[in-house]
């Protein structure tokens, strides 16, 4: 799977997927990750991407052309949807990660400033997907976490695919609390039942830990929703 980003900051990608199971998965060719400085579609001596918005107000918008231009040189080499990362988007959650990683690729455009000329969505028929009811100052960490999700699920990413199976969300029941080495530290112990070697009692006892822990952050996050 391919994943080619819009950035005017394409160094940022570098160090990030340098590390870990990504920096892997590229290494065996099971994904692609490229970014691309927008500053190369522009035209002017001075290479801007940004202008004042019309209607007035704060800040600056991200032109439509050198964006536009850019997702277009793309399409010859990527076949994926491309997504624009905005803050008022579509939530991602597991689901979509899971839609997104169905698909051959994904061009992906990172945002900056005050937000991108409206008419890039409608011309690159883009989806808009947001990581959360909060705003960044720029798209690049939005990006960073969608292909970090969507890559996880490629085949062959996640070495061992019991643990993408027993991942948080990939099941209603999963997500319970983990131990390892050593049994006692500090005083605080391991659940006994875990030392057990009993694997009917000890996934039961898994499935009702995180059954527990999901009602209970369940509870928090509706508190935290309704104080005023
Ligand atoms: N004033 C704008 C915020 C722009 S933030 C507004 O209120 O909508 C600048 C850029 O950061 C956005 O264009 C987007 O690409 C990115 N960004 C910020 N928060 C984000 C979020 N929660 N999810 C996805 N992208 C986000």
């Amino acid at each position: 799977m391919r994943f080619d980003v819009v950035t005017i900051f394409p160094g940022m990608f570098a160090t990030v997927f340098q590390q870990g199971v990504i920096a892997r998965a590229i290494q065996r060719g099971d994904i692609q990750v490229q970014a691309h400085d927008l500053r190369a579609h522009t035209h002017d001596r001075h290479r801007q991407v940004d202008d004042m918005p019309f209607g007035g107000g704060p800040g600056m918008v991200m032109k439509p052309e050198p964006v536009i231009e850019a997702v277009e040189a793309l399409r010859a080499t990527n076949r994926g949807p491309v997504i624009l990362m905005e803050p008022w988007g579509e939530r991602l959650d597991q689901e979509l990660v899971a839609h997104l990683a169905t698909q051959p690729g994904l061009i992906i455009v990172c945002g900056r400033y005050e937000g991108i000329d409206d008419r890039v969505r409608a011309a690159l028929q883009a989806r808009e997907i947001s990581i959360g009811d909060y705003v960044l100052s720029g798209g690049e960490i939005p990006a960073m976490v969608l292909i970090d999700s969507v890559a996880r699920l490629v085949p062959g990413v996640v070495g061992d695919p019991g643990s993408l199976a027993q991942d948080s969300f990939a099941d209603e029941l999963t997500g319970w609390p983990q131990y390892t080495r050593p049994a006692e530290y500090r005083g605080m112990t391991v659940p006994e039942v875990l030392l057990s070697g009993d694997h009917a009692r000890i996934k039961q006892w898994r499935r009702q830990q995180a059954a527990q822990r999901r009602d209970s952050s369940k509870l928090r996050h509706t508190k935290e929703v309704k104080q005023p």
